[in-house]
């Protein structure tokens, strides 16, 4: 039997990615730094798109069981408290394009997606292995080496996939590859029992939009909490998921807010932050081929994003699907691997990431711009907004 598929990170994107080769009748061994997977985040957006590769490997339903449906994204001026307008998200969007819109609390979708990686016999999970470098094989095959416990260990693969993230490790051994930059911009979240929060604010999706702030809100797990995440420009550098914050400072940063969205920011008493990075998705080449093996990288390894576009997590689960069936296609060691996903995916995600900065421009204005952008919004209202992301969501992934 050839050796496995190796994929680094046990992520959202390297567990969906092992589903999706298994799917297609793959050995693959995830190999995750981590000693357990643990519960840490707060939401992420599902769209339509990200929602269509998960029902394929079989695991949107344990998703949606544990996620919620809003209703629409509710924006509101985040100084007057105004309704600017409404998307309406379930079921008009689910009517469209054949997928439902959900929010997940990302620890849901990762235990969701890892329980079926647990049970799916083609896939073996290795907890406490952390990808240490990479050297070129016998006949063109990676030997990857990994520091566990009990030292190091070397694994030969056909292909590795490198799904380790923003700071990614994997990404690091391949030749010009891209840097991830930080952007300037830092995510405050917190989460609230349901009971705490008013009944109307459980049914939507909030959108608050401020001067170099916006807040963003949902209901998480089936309506039982409440994800509040608020974005900030602001120069603050550090490489990790959740810093403590000094809340008083924090909310000092919304004083002139409408009380509306001050009584919503002021309830948690903890709040942990992260540093937005970036990594540019046409700078790089995601991966290297031929002579010395195949290394792909695949999510925020390859092309981490800000998250206004609400597509990182989404763009991650579209790269397993495609590189899947790709490699079902051409074969794991196939030198025409690299080039063939690059034209599958590099224009598409660069497309998303410009999005994602082009609103977080436009959610931050401040002044008569700000003004004007409520009135077009207003004006052009919920469904007409909603059609320019159109090309985002309408995406399927390659049929198995
Ligand atoms: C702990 C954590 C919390 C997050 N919280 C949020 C959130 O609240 N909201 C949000 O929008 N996004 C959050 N994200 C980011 C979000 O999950 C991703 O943007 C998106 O899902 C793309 O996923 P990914 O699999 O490419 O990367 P990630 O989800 O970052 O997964 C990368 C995986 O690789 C592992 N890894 C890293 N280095 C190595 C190594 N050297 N060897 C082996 N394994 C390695 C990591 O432990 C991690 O499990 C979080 C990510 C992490 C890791």
């Amino acid at each position: 039997m050839s050796d496995p598929i190796l994929i680094v990170g046990a992520g959202i994107g390297g567990l969906n990615a092992a589903l999706a080769l298994a799917t297609r009748g793959h050995r693959v061994t995830v190999l995750e730094r981590a000693a357990e997977i643990t519960e840490v985040g707060a939401g992420l957006q599902l769209s339509p798109n990200a929602c269509h590769c998960l029902r394929q490997i079989g695991v949107l339903e344990s998703v949606a069981a544990r996620a919620t449906a809003p209703d629409a994204i509710h924006v509101r001026s985040g100084h007057s408290g105004a309704t600017i307008t409404r998307l309406p998200l379930s079921p008009y969007l689910e009517d469209l394009y054949g997928a439902p819109y959900l929010v997940s609390h990302r620890a849901d979708l990762q235990r969701a997606l890892h329980e079926a990686c647990e049970a799916h016999e083609r896939i073996e999970i290795r907890l406490g292995h952390a990808f240490a470098g990479r050297e070129t094989g016998s006949n063109g095959r990676v030997l990857a080496r990994f520091e566990t416990a009990e030292g190091q260990t070397t694994l030969e693969t056909p292909l590795l996939i490198g799904a380790d993230g923003v700071w990614s490790a994997v990404r690091k051994t391949i030749p010009g590859a891209a840097q991830a930059t930080f952007t300037g911009r830092t995510a405050y979240r917190a989460t609230l029992p349901a009971e705490l929060v008013p009944a109307d604010e459980m049914r939507d999706t909030g959108l608050w939009l401020g001067s170099e702030a916006h807040l963003v809100h949902y209901p998480l797990e089936a309506g039982r909490s409440f994800n509040l995440v608020a974005l900030i420009r602001e120069d603050w550098q550090e490489e990790t998921w959740s810093a403590p914050v000094a809340r008083d400072t924090f909310l000092k940063t919304f004083t002139r807010w409408a009380p509306s969205a001050r009584r919503l920011l002021d309830q948690p008493e903890t709040w942990l932050k992260w540093a937005l990075c970036g990594v540019d998705a046409l700078a790089g080449p995601w991966g290297t081929g031929g002579e010395n093996g195949q290394t792909l990288l695949l999510g925020d390894a390859a092309h981490g994003m800000l998250p206004f576009a609400a597509q990182g997590a989404a763009m991650a689960i579209e790269d397993g699907a495609v590189l899947a069936d790709l490699v079902t296609r051409l074969g794991p060691s196939d030198t025409r691997l690299l080039a063939a996903y690059k034209t599958l995916r590099k224009e598409r995600v660069a497309k998303v990431q410009a999005t994602a900065r082009s609103n977080g421009e436009i959610y931050h204005l401040s002044g008569p711009m700000a003004l004007a952008r409520d009135t077009v919004m207003r004006v052009a209202g919920g469904r007409n907004l909603l059609r320019r992301q159109d090309w985002i969501y309408r995406w399927q992934p390659p049929a198995v």
